[in-house]
């Protein structure tokens, strides 16, 4: 019988003991638990860094639509873009190339069936502009004749306030031609000529002593460009470029309040 007590005393003395660190383990979990709320007082660490280079270039988005009245084929027009699309994202901007019908292509389709396809292919181009959206015109000499100030430019810009949407910048494509015919890249020149319009519209028509916005290329400068260096922006012109193209950047529903605006005044 003391051996049965004995046997009864130890296995109370386990239960109690299991008990008891049961309890120490709901105790424990409970504790563990109600500490998380105080963990989001830390500080935390963002995932993304604000207000630094990391930022999206996105954010300085620049739509170009593309009016190509010259017929420039469209590989050589591609690598054009595809140059400026290189020097505007050095500074931060983020180009997007809307390629458009000119007006005299389009009048020639006579087929209904193309007409139509046309018309969805090019249907961006007839959406609503902004101020950050710029209509770039390749023109031939015989349009560019009209509008030229002076024989040897190889384009110009339009002075453009920055809230005024559709500002137009045009390229003399048969000036870039007879440069061309020096021995000179054409596709190359004409990304850098684009570059150069794109920012008189965005910072004036003042030019500057060094780099791609200066009022004349040396031939040494179009050497470079053709051997597929880039002339580049001096000084601070391309913070001042980007932000620019930020503060033409409005949000769409700040242009939807904007147009109600309108409407009730
Ligand atoms: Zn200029």
């Amino acid at each position: 019988m003391e051996l049965g007590a004995l046997r009864r005393a130890i296995y109370k003395t386990f239960c109690r003991t299991l008990a008891l660190i049961l309890a120490l383990c709901l105790f424990l979990s409970l504790r563990l638990g109600a500490a998380e709320p105080f963990s989001e007082d830390k500080p935390r660490i963002p995932t993304t860094q604000v207000g630094t280079r990391s930022t999206p270039s996105s954010e300085a988005t620049l739509t170009l639509r593309v009016y190509n009245y010259a017929r420039l084929d469209a590989a050589s027009l591609a690598a054009s873009e595809k140059v400026a699309d290189a020097i505007l994202q050095n500074v931060g901007i983020e180009a997007v190339w809307l390629d458009c019908p000119a007006a005299e292509a389009k009048s020639k389709t006579a087929n209904p069936k193309t007409s139509s396809a046309e018309a969805v292919k090019y249907s961006d181009c007839d959406s609503e502009m902004g101020a950050n959206d710029i209509v770039l015109r390749i023109l031939p000499r015989n349009m560019a004749v009209k509008l030229r100030r002076s024989n040897d430019s190889l384009g110009s810009a339009q002075s453009c306030p920055e809230t005024e949407p559709a500002c137009e910048l045009n390229v003399f494509y048969h000036r870039v031609d007879e440069l061309a015919a020096n021995g000179y890249r054409p596709d190359r020149i004409l990304g850098h000529v684009i570059a150069h319009e794109v920012a008189h519209v965005l910072l004036g028509p003042r030019h500057s002593d060094d780099g791609i916005l200066r009022a004349e290329w040396s031939s040494s400068d179009l050497k470079r460009i053709s051997l597929g260096m880039h002339l580049g922006f001096a000084g601070d012109q391309s913070t001042q470029l980007r932000l620019a193209v930020l503060r033409r950047t409005v949000p769409p529903v700040d242009r939807a309040s904007a147009r109600a605006n309108l409407l009730i005044h």
